[in-house]
């Protein structure tokens, strides 16, 4: 049979209507790049540049590809993605609960990079390993690893972007760790545009301009962060440019950072604009609420800081997304802790935090979390001001309270009066009775992340 030519015909035909149903962008980087391995009646098989693309594809387009193969084959399809480059695949890792995961079993360096050669300028303290994913920066650090695997072949150039504190700087240091770590005589060079933009000054001033070209443009990788910079410094930008050209055309790797889309970043030449299109855009966007949390447990098991569960969702659900600023926060309630000698909990917390995050909790009032909590067990609110004692109320009831003690600062007086006048002592003791079921209740903590996520903006 010609099936063959026709069953590749529907691979042709699968990427065509994907063309139409994904961005551009994201067609460019994922959907196009994917070769058809294999296809049979109801199984297609298709190659993938390396694991981090095959992971992408899976999260991403997986069903969607599955769906659009139906419908064009008209029969059920399996679509079975393979790794093409061989060398950078590794087994399966184990599927874990956890979603947020340092990129620790993905690659192969080992974390203490040796030094190459040249003055590299890099932080080794920013690593893969060290770096935790979420749906908000998954994309970027698979672009980035992807790069390090394979540095100038996929992605040249990588361009990051996102706001202040959100890890591109800490993913533009990783790549060059893994690089160093992988191939010590490799130079890799990390800038920030001001130091290029120093170093370019007085290389001006000293006349030592030819010094400044014959450095750049003998190195293997160049990192440059916060492009943003150099936009309106036109000498500055033109020798970026020649920069650019010569290490691109030699065909070696150059990532930037920058806090905005190119097309965003006001003054930057449109040669440099069009130059950063050419390869892979990925952006980091702000992370949710579990995603700050892991990335916050983390660095508390990192400096040995003991933080409750209780009071690192407290932290992760205020309004901040700048990482660099919940790790001050972080470091400031363990330094108090550590100085009293006494343990974190969630009152010193939102004491310490109390002007920065006290105005964020206000916005929650007792009425907003009676609201969420009575319409997500499906009661009237008239039911937990109640005195009635049904197992349908009480929970409800008790979990409400928890949550205002969480979120609000009210009193367990005020709390309880809120409560159709309750006692304090039935507030402790609801609240107690939900802090002990949290220990292993695990749909509770399941039903509390829920209404929490309607309360708050992640
Ligand atoms: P940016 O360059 O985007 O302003 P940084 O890379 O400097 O941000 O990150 C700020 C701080 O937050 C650094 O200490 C960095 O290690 C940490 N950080 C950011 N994102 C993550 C993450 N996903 N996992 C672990 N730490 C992170
Ligand atoms: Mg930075």
């Amino acid at each position: 049979m010609n099936n063959k030519n026709l069953n590749s015909d529907i691979w042709e035909k699968v990427k065509l209507e994907l063309r139409d149903t994904v961005s551009t962008q994201n067609f460019k980087t994922w959907i196009q790049p994917l070769n058809c391995a294999d296809i049979g009646d109801g199984y297609i098989k298709i190659q993938a540049a390396n694991r981090f693309v095959r992971q992408w594809i899976q999260t991403n387009y997986l069903t969607k590809i599955q769906s659009i193969a139906e419908k064009i084959s008209g029969r059920e399809t399996v679509i079975e993605i393979e790794i093409a480059d061989i060398k950078t695949a590794k087994p399966e890792r184990n599927k874990t609960e956890n979603n947020h995961k340092a990129y620790t079993n993905q690659i192969h360096a080992p974390s203490t990079p040796k030094k190459n050669t040249r003055e590299s300028n890099i932080n080794n303290e920013y690593l893969f390993d060290n770096f935790i994913s979420g749906n908000s920066n998954q994309f970027a650090a698979a672009a980035a690893i992807a790069v390090a695997n394979n540095p100038a072949t996929i992605y040249n150039p990588l361009f990051i972007y996102g706001g202040v504190g959100l890890g591109k700087t800490h993913l533009l240091n990783a790549i060059g760790n893994k690089i160093i770590a992988d191939q010590a005589d490799s130079e890799v060079c990390y800038y920030s545009s001001e130091k290029f933009t120093n170093e370019l000054i007085n290389a001006i001033r000293y006349g030592k301009m030819e010094e400044f070209r014959n450095k750049f443009r003998s190195i293997d990788v160049l990192l440059i962060d916060d492009v943003q910079f150099i936009a309106g410094k036109e000498r500055t930008q033109e020798e970026f440019f020649h920069t650019f050209n010569s290490l691109y055309d030699s065909h070696k790797q150059i990532v930037v950072t920058s806090d905005k889309f190119p097309k965003e970043i006001p003054g930057l030449e449109e040669r440099l604009r069009s130059r950063f299109e050419w390869g892979l855009i990925a952006d980091i966007q702000a992370p949710d609420k579990e995603t700050k949390q892991a990335i916050l447990e983390a660095k508390a098991e990192k400096n040995n800081i003991v933080l409750p569960e209780d009071v690192a969702e407290f932290l992760s659900s205020s309004v901040i997304s700048n990482i660099r600023e919940l790790e001050g926060y972080l470091v400031r309630i363990g330094a108090y802790a550590s100085l009293t000698s006494t343990p974190i909990t969630i009152e010193m917390a939102k004491e310490i935090l109390k002007d920065i995050i006290v105005e964020y909790n206000q916005e929650i009032t007792v009425e907003d979390i009676q609201k969420k909590v009575t319409s997500y067990f499906n009661i009237k609110i008239s039911d937990i001001k109640s005195a009635k004692r049904t197992k349908k109320f009480v929970y409800p009831r008790q979990i409400a309270m928890y949550l205002c003690r969480q979120l609000t600062s009210y009193s367990y007086p005020e709390i309880g009066e809120y409560f159709g006048g309750k006692d304090h002592s039935t507030v402790i003791h609801a609240i107690k009775k939900i802090e002990a079921e949290l220990q292993n209740n695990t749909s509770l903590k399941q039903s509390i992340k829920n209404i929490k996520n309607t309360l708050l903006p992640s």
